[in-house]
């Protein structure tokens, strides 16, 4: 590791290989450090949508996914209130799987081995926080596993690719523990979970309301099972019973799991984790820096999907440096192009999926649209595209979609 580098990239997830990667594609030099050694496990659902899959290809490592352990995934199952099952196919003819269930400690370390061929990398170093110069970040500053020393890096520009509890957006002032616009989930491997296809599965079960029970197929027959909802909610309806006994309900006791898992055992511990939301406007530039992926809070509000906006924020965020680098200016004016673009691009969308994640706390909503789904082709497909299409979520979030779906 040097002292000093064109652009330094903090925390190897999804968000900031990618960054790196694109950067040093692209000639500048780079840094990227995590505070693990990699492979490592993120606590995750695992499922990796056609928006990561899009991704994936333009940086030309979705054939090693491939190689690696993984399931591929061609559709969606849902699953209302009263019990309703709506099975939904998204593969398109000629275009592979829809999606893939791959677990983080093997998905991040291909994209992480991946940056490793372009840029330097430094493991088990944990940033304290960005080195100031008034108001400009200058570089990070942090230690290495087993020293007591701390180290200074300088940089251009300093990217927080450092998860929900942002290292990076703390030590500026910008980290916010929202309870209205963060999730709370968890989640655990199973083996002997019966009756899985190739689709993911969201379940709106009475005991998750508002929220929901998944199960992910993952390689060798074993499944990520999770549940998971908005943190002010829960410390509203559940307050005094942990997420963990709510999904051993939903499995012991729900008529539609309690056969399924019959034989299934559970393979690992329980794990839990925070999401932050983009429910609301978060600052996520500014001078000599900007924040990607969970440190931007940029989790779709109705899905809990992460990995495909981590990695579209890494691509805008690549985008907007380089052109700073062309320009030589590195300040809080030039690096806002990065911040208007995520909320021009993904700003309408999370809006959309806002407005779902209100209106799936309503029961008689999800009976009546799963139900009719079930029966109709049009809206099957409609709801199939939603998780998706920014269109079809426009359609399903609109009030006079659900009045004429009631006449
Ligand atoms: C239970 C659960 C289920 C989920 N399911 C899904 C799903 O199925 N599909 C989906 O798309 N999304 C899902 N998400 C969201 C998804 O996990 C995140 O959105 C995604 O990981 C964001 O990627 P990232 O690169 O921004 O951050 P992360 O993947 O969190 O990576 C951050 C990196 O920063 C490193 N780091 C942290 N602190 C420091 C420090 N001080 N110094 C150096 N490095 C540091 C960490 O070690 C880590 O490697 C889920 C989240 C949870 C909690």
């Amino acid at each position: 590791m040097k002292d000093s580098y064109d652009v330094v990239v903090v925390g190897g997830g999804p968000g900031g290989s990618t960054c790196a990667t694109l950067l040093a594609q692209a000639g500048r030099d780079v840094l990227l450090v995590d505070k693990a050694r990699f492979p490592r496990d993120k606590t995750c659902g695992d499922g990796i949508s056609g928006k990561s899959k899009a991704i994936l290809k333009e940086i030309g490592i979705i054939g090693e996914l491939e190689e690696a352990p993984h399931s591929q995934m061609n559709g969606v199952i849902f699953s209302s209130p009263n019990g309703k099952i709506l099975e939904i196919e998204s593969q398109k003819p000629g275009e592979g799987p829809a999606g893939y269930v791959s677990r983080r400690e093997v998905f991040d370390n291909v994209l992480f081995q991946h940056a490793k061929k372009f840029c330097d990398v430094v493991e088990e170093f944990s940033v304290a926080g960005v080195v100031k110069e008034g108001e400009r970040a200058i570089g990070i500053e942090g230690v290495q596993k087993g020293s007591k020393d701390k180290v200074t890096v300088r940089a251009k520009v300093v990217v927080g690719a450092d998860g929900a509890l942002s290292p990076v957006s703390k030590s500026l002032g910008l980290l916010e523990a929202d309870p209205k616009h963060t999730l709370v989930a968890i989640r655990a491997y199973y083996e002997g979970v019966s009756g899985m296809k190739d689709k993911i599965e969201l379940h709106f079960v009475d005991e998750a309301i508002p929220g929901y029970f998944w199960i992910f197929p993952i390689e060798d027959g074993k499944a990520n099972v999770g549940i998971g909802m908005v943190i002010h909610d829960y410390q509203k309806k559940y307050r005094g019973k942990s997420l963990e006994s709510l999904m051993f309900e939903v499995i012991k006791n729900n008529p539609m799991f309690s056969e399924r898992f019959k034989d299934a055992k559970m393979i690992s511990p329980v794990k839990g984790w925070n999401l932050p939301v983009g429910s609301k406007y978060r600052k996520i530039h500014g001078d000599g820096f900007v924040l990607i992926g969970d440190a931007a809070g940029l989790i779709d509000p109705f899905s809990g999907e992460g990995i495909g906006n981590a990695m579209a924020s890494a691509r805008m965020a690549a985008t907007t440096i380089q052109n700073a680098f062309t320009n030589n200016n590195f300040t809080a004016s030039a690096l806002k192009e990065y911040e208007d673009r995520v909320y021009r691009e993904l700003g309408s969308e999370m809006k959309l999926s806002y407005k779902l994640q209100k209106l799936g706390r309503y029961k008689f909503l999800l009976n009546m649209v799963i139900g009719k789904a079930s029966k109709k082709k049009a809206l099957r497909d409609l709801v199939g595209t939603s998780l998706l299409n920014p269109e079809a979520k426009e359609t399903l979030a609109s009030p006079l979609f659900y009045l004429k779906a009631l006449i």
